[in-house]
């Protein structure tokens, strides 16, 4: 089946300038890499302003994208989701500082674009500063579930602080939580986010191969079933439940990709006592933190995703779509929306291990590739990057242009 993919996006002239707090590779950073790439293409002249260097400051520019550091004041880092109001007062002072810096870095710039929750903070108050308006890229379920009651207080603070704001939430979940925050004083547009499935048509097809090389490195035979779990290695992301559900697979092996990115050493450590403890570790495989996921989605017999509290988006469950790969996925939040339930894949109830484990055993019984094909066209015809990117910069115009 040949699926028409790759559209030029449209041209737009309004030089955002966007900013992020993290240099590391997590689902934020892989989707504002795209934007930014794409957005480079069409001769767009923009910039991103990062809190610290890095990883993701490497990748930018090594795609030819302006970057730019305003180091994060250590005030400002220590705060976390589940921060107090005592830690919060303690950062204010440091944000504006850091506010102010971002001011400068963007005065040539026509709009202010935040990615994720602290340059949001930081770029409400340039934004204060500056007059310039701010696009809030809302990629977190802001609900009491996910962030501190301060954290909240803060997020709905900023939204009056900003000169300007406009909301895009990468799903009805992130904007439904926004909404309920915020009390419809903002306005907010969902733009799912876009995947580039370029990689993983080049992996698909060399699909055999790479099946033959992973089997090789972790000593499997060509009969094993392989069930790939993919994400930053967090509590609340479930892979724990993953691995306590291969208690109940016996003939399956377990390929854990990711490693603990935001300061969940802790739980890494957990899984693998849990491992050991329980005599898995000839069959749960940790490959810790890659850059060759679509290949990996290749060598799995299916694509399983554990996360306990709704998750965002869920940019791993679209890839997996892509791959051709099939998912189980929880059904919460991004997955909810992305996923028709024995359609495109399979849903479970959050965090239900036996759910989890009939779902897995369906899929793996299914002997035809239908809801794989169907899954694909699903990806293509809703989250190909080309005509997401186009959707952000036509929301960057209209802001730019009220
Ligand atoms: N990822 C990766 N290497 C890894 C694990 C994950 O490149 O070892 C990528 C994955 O392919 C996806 C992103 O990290 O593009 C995770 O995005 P997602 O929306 O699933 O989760 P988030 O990190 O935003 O919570």
């Amino acid at each position: 089946m040949k699926i028409q993919t790759h559209i030029r996006p449209t041209c737009d002239t309004a030089r955002v300038a966007f900013i992020d707090q993290t240099s590391k590779m997590g689902g934020a950073e892989h989707s504002l890499l795209d934007i930014a790439k794409r957005r480079l293409v069409d001769r767009c002249r923009d910039r991103v302003i990062l809190f610290e260097s890095g990883e993701f400051q490497r990748r930018l520019e090594s795609f030819g994208v302006d970057t730019v550091v305003c180091a994060l004041p250590s005030a400002a880092s220590a705060v976390r989701r589940q921060s107090s109001i005592v830690r919060h007062v303690q950062s204010l002072q440091a944000l504006r500082t850091l506010g102010k810096r971002v001011a400068a870095n963007a005065v040539d710039f026509d709009v202010l674009y935040a990615n994720t929750m602290k340059a949001f903070v930081a770029g409400a108050m340039a934004s204060r500063r500056s007059g310039m308006p701010l696009i809030f890229h809302l990629r977190d379920i802001v609900s009491a579930e996910h962030f501190s009651r301060s954290n909240r207080l803060v997020i709905r603070a900023m939204c009056r602080v900003a000169k300007r704001i406009h909301v895009i939430a990468n799903s009805s979940a992130t904007a439904d939580a926004m909404h309920e925050l915020v009390r419809q004083r903002v306005p907010i547009d969902v733009i799912h986010n876009g995947i580039d499935s370029v990689d993983h048509e080049k992996a698909f097809r060399l699909r055999d191969e790479h099946r033959r090389r992973l089997r090789t490195e972790l000593s499997l035979d060509s009969t094993s079933r392989v069930i790939g779990v993919f994400g930053r290695l967090s509590n609340w992301k479930g892979q724990h439940l993953a691995i306590q559900a291969l208690e109940h697979l016996p003939e399956c092996h377990l390929v854990i990709v990711g490693d603990a990115l935001f300061g969940e050493e802790d739980y890494r450590e957990s899984l693998r006592r849990r491992v050991a403890e329980d005599g898995l570790e000839k069959r749960v495989h940790f490959l810790g933190h890659r850059h060759d996921v679509p290949e990996l989605m290749q060598t799995c017999d299916l694509a399983l995703h554990t996360s306990i509290a709704a998750e965002p988006f869920g940019r791993v469950v679209v890839e997996a779509m892509f791959a051709r790969c099939p998912v189980v996925a929880a059904n919460a939040g991004g997955p909810a929306e992305i996923i028709q339930h024995g359609q495109t894949g399979w849903l479970y109830e959050p965090g239900n291990v036996d759910q989890m484990v009939h779902a897995i055993g369906v899929a793996l019984d299914q002997d035809d590739d239908g809801i794989s094909q169907r899954a694909l066209i699903a990806a293509t015809e809703s989250f190909g990057i080309d005509k997401k990117v186009r959707e952000v910069s036509a929301l960057v115009k209209e802001v730019v242009g009220k």
